[in-house]
């Protein structure tokens, strides 16, 4: 018998933040959830196809490499979409501490 076809699988976001340098990122797991047999539920987290411990265990943080990353609740970057960095060119930032209150780039109308 092959192919389980009762797993259910999950895309999650996992949002991190580096206590080193405070650095916010993303992180895509596929979680697998598995019947233990015994009667309850476990997760298997798995990157690229690879197991890989739960979060925030084994978070690299891509900034300075550090692995004192912390995770953020379920949908806190969606409430706080100035910690997401900008998508597109690595741009070296001087200032790695950003405002939470930091304004929407302005789009000044000519
Ligand atoms: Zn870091």
């Amino acid at each position: 018998m092959r192919g389980v076809t009762s797993l259910a699988e999950e895309h999650r976001n996992v949002p991190f933040e580096c206590r080193g340098c405070w650095h916010v990122w993303e992180e895509e797991y596929l979680v697998r959830h598995v019947d233990d047999r015994h009667g309850g539920e476990s997760e298997v987290w798995l990157v690229a196809g690879q197991r890989v411990p739960p979060p925030p265990h084994g978070a690299l943080c891509p900034h300075c490499g550090s692995q004192q990353a912390t995770t953020f609740p379920d949908g806190y970057l969606s409430r706080h979409p100035e910690l997401i960095p900008p998508i597109g060119p690595v741009v070296p930032d001087a200032t790695p501490l950003i405002s939470p209150v930091r304004k929407r780039a302005a789009h000044h109308l000519t």
